[in-house]
């Protein structure tokens, strides 16, 4: 089966709208290829961990020059917190911003990704969730270039607005053991979770508008990424959407569009 889809695969991409259903396709692939999952989200909660643990007891804006509009150098911030360690000096930059609900620039993005990236040895991942914006994926080409690894392909799941805002609106999970349920295809039962009876909620981020201001993100920031990106790494187009949702099928889907590369 799939005879003609790659057979050794370095690292991949998975992209695609948030909620279009990326996660069963990095599944196909960290099943099929023997690969790691490597989320942004990941590495953050990791940094901020780090961060937190180290517990600071200064004030992190001291860390962040006005004037310049950026961090002091790193030496200097080791000066003034006490460590040498990248990681911890890493986490501290992220919660600055995080701390202040502020958006996080692509350079500092890009930092925390190349040293957790760096820990793999450059292999082996399946990145999602970055390159997100166009600066992340010049910037993923440049570490590419010195640090001599491939990205063998990227997966692109495609799905409707309207498929997502169905899919994400009516979605509800409970507090307590995580079940996710969806109002139309696998409602809950009077409201309660079938397993512990307890009322469902809707995650804050599964509002109409949130999920519109996300899918705008895409088609401002991940749109050029992926048009740019696609002219030098091979693309797979696969479904996010499938008339009958089934482990084969996910797996049919995806392999097949691999095959056409
Ligand atoms: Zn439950």
């Amino acid at each position: 089966m799939f005879e003609n889809a790659p057979k050794d695969v370095d690292n991949a991409i998975v992209t695609g709208k948030s909620g279009a259903g990326k996660q069963p396709r990095i599944d196909v692939l960290v099943d099929e290829y023997d690969l790691e999952q490597l989320s942004t989200g990941d590495i953050f909660r990791s940094y901020l961990k780090k961060a937190n643990e180290f517990d600071h007891q200064g004030d992190i804006s001291e860390l962040w020059d006005d004037k310049k509009e950026s961090f002091v150098s790193d030496k200097e911030i080791s000066k003034k917190i006490g460590t040498e360690k990248e990681d911890i000096i890493l986490g501290l930059k992220a919660k600055y911003f995080v701390d202040r609900g502020k958006f996080v620039p692509d350079h500092i993005t890009n930092e925390l990704f190349e040293s957790y990236f760096r820990k793999k040895d450059y292999r082996n991942q399946v990145l999602d969730g970055y390159p997100r914006t166009l600066d992340q994926a010049k910037y993923l080409l440049e570490i590419m270039e010195k640090k001599d690894f491939e990205i063998d392909f990227i997966v692109w799941v495609r799905n409707t607005d309207e498929k997502i805002i169905e899919r994400t609106v009516k979605r509800r999970i409970c507090p307590d053991c995580g079940k996710v349920y969806h109002l139309k295809y696998d409602p809950p039962e009077d409201g309660k979770c079938k397993e512990c009876g307890v009322d469902v909620i809707q995650r804050s981020d599964d509002t109409e508008e949130k999920i519109r201001s996300r899918l705008q993100e895409f088609q401002e920031k991940t749109k050029p990424m992926l048009e740019f990106l696609g002219s030098k790494i091979p693309v797979a187009e696969v479904p996010g959407h499938l008339e009958e949702f089934t482990p084969e099928n996910v797996k049919k889907s995806v392999m097949s569009e691999l095959e056409k590369l």
